[in-house]
């Protein structure tokens, strides 16, 4: 495996507002954070980036934020639309690329999402490139040869951090059996064998210590799990214990 720093990730997706965001910082053992061999990167709604950012910066705490999204396009007339250098401007470093809610609901797809990537490389962003196969694909063992093709835009070389996130684990309560996610993880590593590598769909207090015991992962993309500061806090202590 490689000798990356592991990764704790909470994709807040539309769950919190600001002030609820706040709170959940003052909650949160946030002195208990250092900067040890888990990084710890909060990824809140758009508007609530500006007041994370004032709130980590005042508290001195080694937390990194991330964007749910960011725009294929450099910058002009796209209403609605943020830009990866208008995130690193308002203080995130990474940025989650190809989640399958936005491939899903807002249908994005190749070429956009590479441009993505690009753009949040250009930006000063390390892009969290998300990618999984659905339950159908996964059920009919052809799970590898979707994530050939999901991947196959992507040079080994990039150092962008990778989040495997099944589908049909995310926000469902199942998770692949440990056998076949260790043969998913063996196959991605395959491919890109230098890149950091994080699991997404269904981690909890409750199976993260068997994910860490089974697997080889650099960390975990948490959606809800990552909500509750204990429960995070509890996910954050589990990964400094491995
Ligand atoms: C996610 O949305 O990326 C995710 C992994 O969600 P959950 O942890 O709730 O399955």
């Amino acid at each position: 495996m490689p000798n990356h720093k592991h990764f704790l990730v909470a994709n807040w997706k539309m769950a919190m507002t600001t002030h609820q965001a706040l709170d959940f910082m003052k909650m949160l053992s946030v002195q208990e954070i250092t900067d040890s061999r888990t990084q710890v990167i909060i990824a809140p709604s758009f508007v609530t980036l500006p007041a994370l950012h004032q709130w980590i910066t005042q508290h001195s705490t080694p937390i990194a934020l991330c964007a749910q999204n960011s725009a294929a396009m450099q910058s002009g007339a796209y209403t609605g639309e943020v830009s990866a250098v208008m995130l690193k401007e308002t203080g995130c470093d990474y940025v989650i690329i190809g989640h399958s809610e936005r491939r899903i609901l807002f249908g994005e797809r190749e070429p956009d999402l590479s441009t993505k990537v690009e753009l949040a490389f250009q930006a000063g962003l390390t892009p969290i490139f998300c990618f999984g196969e659905s339950r159908d694909i996964y059920e009919s063992g052809k799970t590898n040869d979707f994530l050939r093709k999901q991947l196959a835009p992507y040079s080994a070389k990039l150092p962008f951090i990778l989040a495997y996130e099944p589908i049909w684990s995310i926000g469902t309560g199942f998770i692949p059996t440990y056998d076949d996610l260790a043969r998913t993880v063996g196959f991605i590593r395959s491919l890109f064998p230098d890149t950091a590598l994080l699991y997404g769909g269904s981690v909890n207090g409750s199976n993260i210590d068997s994910l860490l015991q089974h697997t080889t992962m650099n960390g975990f993309l948490v959606g809800g799990a990552s909500l509750k500061p204990d429960v995070f806090y509890s996910l954050y202590q589990a990964m400094n214990q491995r």
